[in-house]
């Protein structure tokens, strides 16, 4: 097979790269590599950032409802694109088609709720706080910002990232996994179709240099990051350090707990969907299913290990896949060694999803669904985010105990609880230390008008992605204090007035 050479996009067009250095981006399903990726040069970086910065101003200048409109545009670009746009997704990601669909739709819920840019870029007014002196305050836009984005949803994440920046008047710089870059770059053709000026968007591919440019120029005045915790938390320090705004969202090891009185059909189909949908690939996946009482979790256990055996791994296209490949030999790697791991210290395998091989296509990166019970609070499979089909069963005696071990997780993404119980329910979303709760939901990713956020290491920052905080984030307060010279009639004054 012919192996694409890919671009970036900027200034309104796509541009070859001229760094020399190339990533290999692999179609996951049948192992073989099927583009290279550039990966800019600072030099590269810089001149992407001139060109945004330059085209900002107009941009800013131009009233939110034209904004607006050409989102309103894109949208529809995306709606008749969109069967392509998701087989791109499942060629470079390995997830189903299915699933492709969905991580666009999920994204183009938020471009929809970034619509209300006129409403949320209002600022406030207060007329005759003295005598003759009125208060208001306009929300700007930063300027130039950044977003870079993890593997695992590369549509919904930068269309999280830039509707909200553009929507406020900001230039948006996209710096995408350079694992499945190739729909970030056609966001970028869809943009411009839709009628974004030039450079307003860009697609700038790339690694550790390029985001490292991005975090010390002057120029860029936010970051939003979405990725591994290692370097979320990296990204926050380096942009803090530089005087940015910095939204940076980690890893993640959500638990689901389950109480004697939930439904145990219902809850074991949700943890087969929550945890082994696209193949676990997900940052609100769930990793770590917590039966309450011995006869809830032998229940469980039990029903388990027979649903895992009828889940059909396989490539994406096929329909007949509940899932597919991980996103590269070494995520397959990665998760093989976690299970190898898990076996060493002592937890019971009850299915192994090493040594998978799919007929016709031998070389992809498939892992099995894997099934561990009896996985302890110290063991390396409940601490680390495994991010692969793996689901462990971690047995707590009581209501307190479950809701203590996701609370103390250094993780704090998702969490689920089942019950029938309303009173438990509201007690637990109280109390639990974590971002975002599901009651009788798996994976209770918000709305888009409501935000999205972990909470401890799988968050940092002040303001979470989409909702109101994604208009927060994307745009700095400025107050104006104001009197007409008739007002003034005093001569100098030389203290605090007290407005009385
Ligand atoms: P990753 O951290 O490897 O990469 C994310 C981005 O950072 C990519 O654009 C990558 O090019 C860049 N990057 C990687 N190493 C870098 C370095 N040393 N310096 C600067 N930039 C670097 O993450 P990934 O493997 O692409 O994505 C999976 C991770 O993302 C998982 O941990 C998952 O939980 C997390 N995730 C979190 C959320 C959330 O909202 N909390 C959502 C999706 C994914």
């Amino acid at each position: 097979m012919a192996v694409r050479t890919l671009t970036h996009f900027i200034d309104g067009a796509y541009r070859e790269g001229t760094s020399g250095r190339f990533a290999d981006v692999f179609n996951p399903s049948t192992g073989q590599v099927q583009a290279r990726v550039p990966l800019a040069s600072k030099e590269e970086l810089e001149a992407a950032i001139s060109v945004a910065a330059e085209a900002q101003i107009a941009w800013a200048a131009s009233n939110p409802q034209r904004r607006i409109r050409v989102l309103m545009k894109f949208i529809d670009l995306v709606a008749r694109d969109r069967d392509a746009l998701a087989e791109l997704i499942s060629n470079e990601h390995g997830k189903t088609f299915e699933d492709a669909k969905g991580d666009i739709q999920r994204g183009i819920e938020v471009v929809e709720f970034a619509l209300a840019a006129p409403h949320f870029l209002k600022g406030e007014y207060s007329s005759a706080v003295g005598t003759g002196i009125d208060v208001y305050s306009m929300r700007q836009p930063l300027g130039v910002v950044a977003g870079i984005t993890p593997f695992n949803f590369p549509a919904m994440i930068p269309l999280w990232k830039l509707a909200p920046a553009i929507a406020s008047g900001n230039s948006f710089i996209l710096k995408p996994s350079e694992r499945d870059p190739s729909v970030p770059l056609r966001f970028g053709e869809l943009l411009q179709e839709a009628g974004l000026p030039a450079g307003v968007f860009s697609v700038v591919n790339g690694d550790k240099e390029a985001v490292d440019t991005l975090l010390d120029d002057d120029r860029i005045k936010a970051v939003a990051f979405v990725g591994s915790t290692p370097i979320a938390q990296y990204i926050y320090e380096r942009a803090a350090a530089n005087g940015k705004r910095a939204q940076c969202f980690g890893g993640a090891k959500n638990h689901m707990i389950v109480m004697p009185d939930a439904d145990l059909d219902q809850v074991a189909d949700a943890l087969i969907g929550a945890g082994y949908g696209s193949a676990g690939e997900r940052c609100m996946a769930i990793s770590v299913a917590v039966p309450v009482g011995e006869e809830t979790a032998e229940a469980l256990s039990a029903k388990l290990s027979e649903r895992v055996k009828h889940l059909r791994v396989g490539p994406a296209m096929d329909p007949e896949s509940d899932y597919g490949a991980l996103v590269t030999a070494e995520a397959k790697a990665r998760v093989e060694n976690y299970i190898q791991i898990g076996v060493d210290e002592g937890a019971t395998l009850l299915a192994d999803g090493r040594g998978l091989t799919v007929a016709g296509h031998e070389e992809g990166f498939y892992v099995g669904p894997t099934l561990f019970d009896n996985v302890t609070p110290d063991m390396t499979l409940y601490r680390e985010e495994i991010f692969g089909p793996v689901l462990i069963i971690t047995r707590a005696d009581t209501y307190e105990e479950a809701l203590a071990l996701a609370s103390d997780h250094e993780y704090g993404n998702g969490v689920s609880l089942y019950t029938r119980d309303g009173d438990t329910a509201r007690d637990f979303s109280a109390r639990v230390n974590v971002g975002m709760i599901g009651i009788n939901v798996p994976i209770p990713v918000p709305i888009a008008y409501h935000t999205f956020g972990g909470w401890k290491k799988s968050g940092f920052g002040d303001l979470n992605q989409h909702g109101p905080d994604s208009f927060r984030f994307y745009t700095k307060t400025k107050t104006v204090t104001s009197r007409w010279p008739s007002g003034v009639k005093e001569g100098a004054s030389f203290v605090m007035p007290l407005m009385d």
